[in-house]
């Protein structure tokens, strides 16, 4: 019998696949359609000439975990230990996964915010874990913190967070964080926090990383990719960081899962965090994306949300069509040749609002050809 019988193919490779058989411009799946760094991929290079193609540590290559300790020292004013509480990992997804397969426990409750990012789900029901789901506020996708404090039970064991937000590009406030402290504390929850988006974030606004927050942080996971940020999405690249005792049982499952993650990827990507400019760039890169294609779309009819970090747009399309958003997705491939995601794909339930969503981690010409066909409707 399945343990996971709803569950069909993920959203990302149904659309990504129709964006092909179409010749559509694929703006769903959430991937750059540029290279990463030539540098980074000589750094790379280079430690596969020099003969580091063998395992790696269990948790990692010491300078990675090192590199990543200095860049938190640096934007988050915190000393995390390389040796005891970071874990190199094959994709924030994976790091998502080992997290919640570490603690949570058939019967267990997890608190999850929709939309929700596909496999938080899925990676609770097959632990045996029970979600509880609270929407997000609709348009502006904020937590509700009394509807989080009902639904606390005994049974509540953790509570999955995501900042800046998968699928909307909402980005948790400082008051939002205050008042996780205090749920946090006063019912003993630990908590997942992905932060997969880190550099993604516009405006000036800043990044609370629960990494800046000591007393969440006693309790918490928090999850990173370099694939999300370093453009290289198939390298399958990321890292947990968490307390000591909570690193420990981590690792007691990560060391059976996959036991290491490929070597030169970590040299090349401990030489690149050197220098601090190649993460310290990425907000103004991203956000002139954004405000590019933002720009673009005022030639339609689509209306946006709005975007405060991640690389996703959300657009409703209210003025152009009043069916489901996954017909609709559907149609705006086939017929117009632009591909995106309908964000009912990110509730359990398939809440509808109308509301596709966009990535703009594209070429401008890319964002330029979709606006003009988008334009056409
Ligand atoms: N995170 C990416 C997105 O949201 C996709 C990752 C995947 O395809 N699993 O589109």
């Amino acid at each position: 019998m399945s343990k996971l019988p709803n569950v069909g193919t993920t959203i990302f490779s149904v659309m990504s696949a129709l964006a092909a058989e179409n010749k559509a411009i694929n703006l769903s799946q959430g991937f750059p359609d540029y290279d990463c760094s030539d540098e980074l991929k000589s750094m790379v290079n280079e430690a596969m000439q020099q003969g580091h193609n063998q395992y790696a540590p269990m948790p990692g290559l010491l300078q990675l975990r090192s590199a990543i300790a200095t860049k938190i020292a640096g934007l988050y004013q915190q000393n995390i230990d390389p040796e005891s509480e970071i874990t190199i990992t094959p994709g924030g997804t994976y790091a998502i996964f080992t997290a919640i397969a570490t603690y949570i426990r058939p019967g267990d409750e997890v608190i999850v915010f929709e939309p929700a990012y596909d496999s938080y789900i899925p990676n609770i029901l097959v632990n045996g874990g029970t979600p509880v789901l609270i929407s997000l506020s609709f348009p502006e996708y904020r937590i509700n913190w009394q509807e989080v404090r009902n639904k606390i039970t005994p049974r509540t064991r953790m509570i999955m967070i995501n900042t800046p937000h998968n699928p909307t590009g909402s980005i948790l406030q400082e008051d939002d964080i205050r008042e996780l402290e205090k749920i946090v504390a006063e019912f003993d929850l630990l908590v997942l926090s992905d932060e997969v988006y880190e550099h993604l974030v516009f405006d000036g606004q800043q990044h609370h990383s629960i990494l800046r927050y000591p007393n969440i942080f006693k309790n918490s996971f928090v999850t990173f990719s370099f694939g999300k940020v370093f453009h290289n999405t198939g390298w399958k690249m990321g890292y947990c960081i968490a307390p000591k005792h909570l690193t420990q049982e981590y690792r007691k499952v990560h060391q059976y899962l996959c036991f290491s993650v490929n070597t030169p990827m970590q040299y090349g990507l401990a030489k690149f965090l050197e220098t601090p400019s190649h993460y310290l760039e990425l907000p103004a890169f991203y956000q002139q994306k954004r405000d590019y294609f933002l720009e673009l779309m005022r030639g339609t009819k689509f209306t946006p949300l709005s975007t405060k970090g991640s690389y996703f747009q959300l657009m409703q399309y209210d003025r152009i069509s009043d069916e489901g958003d996954k017909d609709f997705a559907i149609r705006l491939t086939k017929e117009f040749g632009v591909a995106a995601i309908p964000v009912s794909a990110f509730y359990d339930k398939g809440k509808d609002d109308h509301v596709v969503r966009f990535c703009f981690a594209k070429k401008d010409e890319t964002l330029e050809r979709a606006a003009e066909r988008l334009a056409k409707i």
